[in-house]
């Protein structure tokens, strides 16, 4: 069966399982007629047919060479990169030629093509053409992925208060984790991060120049959360900084540079005092810090007037019953 997980993690997913509820037979209780399994590598339409018991089905399924690609691409592309990390993800290394992979999973080159499809949209291998070619390993980079994250986060309607939320739970977990686990490396980083904010906010004073989009803006925290050691702390972290600064820069969009730089000012003092705390081994200290200064941000952020910019607003200004 298609895990609920399964269908959040990939869209095309969603669409094979809607497209089995359109089937009438689906209405009576037990699964639906067609199961499209990510489980057992089985073969789409072994489980399709449902003329056994005699009666014409109201709705003649056409076979639809397209979707049946789309389908068994996906499921390809699943096997090739269970394959790449059976290999240990060997990035810049040739995984098979063209030849190799149609061989070696058995299907079509239309199949293959959007196996290869899927693999370079989720950031795994890309085809290289020519003498050589075939699928290469790449890196995979955690910029698409958190991009999608916050994307679907704003299709589902969060709120900024189910941000907040997220973020006292997310980041408060990851200074403790920093703090208890910071080296001497990562006490430069964050002292760099630190300076270079305040740099940032000095910059502002004097030419009033910039916006929160600049780069470096907000690192603190995403350095935080990639020094907690634990990788999905890392990138859930990554999703609620790129969601925060969103809605910051939404914000600064309707305030003027003085605010603006007040805001960076402050918000650069009260990270020198977290990242303090993070160097000295303190995790108690740290931990309180980042939940006072989050607390402040939800305060400041769920009190602010956003009637001018409610279209542009990345999350709900009040969170809806779900
Ligand atoms: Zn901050």
């Amino acid at each position: 069966m298609v895990s609920a997980a399964a269908s959040l993690a990939d869209p095309h997913v969603e669409r094979a399982t809607a497209a089995a509820g359109e089937d009438p037979e689906s209405t009576r209780l037990g699964p639906p007629a067609v199961v499209y399994s990510h489980d057992d590598m089985g073969s789409p339409e072994a489980s399709a047919g449902n003329g056994s018991d005699g009666v014409a089905p109201v709705v003649q399924r056409v076979p639809d060479e397209r979707s049946h690609d789309l389908k068994l691409g996906e499921e390809i592309a699943m096997r090739i990169e269970r394959d790449i990390v059976a290999r240990g993800w060997p990035v810049g290394e040739l995984f098979a030629t063209e030849a190799e992979l149609l061989e070696t999973y058995g299907v079509s080159r239309g199949v293959l093509r959007e196996a290869i499809r899927l693999l370079e949209h989720h950031r795994v291998a890309r085809s290289r053409r020519g003498r050589g070619g075939g699928l290469m390993v790449t890196e995979p980079d955690s910029y698409s992925a958190v991009r999608s994250l916050a994307l679907l986060l704003q299709y589902q309607g969060a709120s900024i208060a189910d941000l907040f939320e997220a973020r006292k739970s997310i980041e408060v977990t990851a200074v403790e984790l920093a703090a208890s686990r910071i080296d001497p490396a990562g006490a430069a980083r964050l002292r760099e991060a630190v300076s270079s904010e305040q740099q940032y906010a000095d910059d502002l004073e004097r030419r009033q120049v910039g916006g929160p989009r600049s780069p470096g803006f907000h690192d603190v925290h995403v350095l935080i959360a990639e020094l907690s050691g634990n990788p999905m702390i890392r990138l859930f972290g990554d999703v609620s900084a790129r969601m925060f600064s969103d809605l910051l820069f939404t914000w600064a969009a309707g305030h003027g540079a003085e605010e603006i730089r007040d805001a960076s000012a402050e918000g650069s003092h009260v990270h020198e005092r977290i990242v303090e705390a993070i160097i000295a081994g303190d995790a108690e200290v740290a931990r309180r810090r980042m939940l006072r200064h989050l607390d402040a941000q939800e305060r400041f952020f769920l009190s602010a007037d956003w009637s001018r910019f409610e279209s542009w607003l990345p999350l709900s200004e009040v969170r809806t019953a779900r």
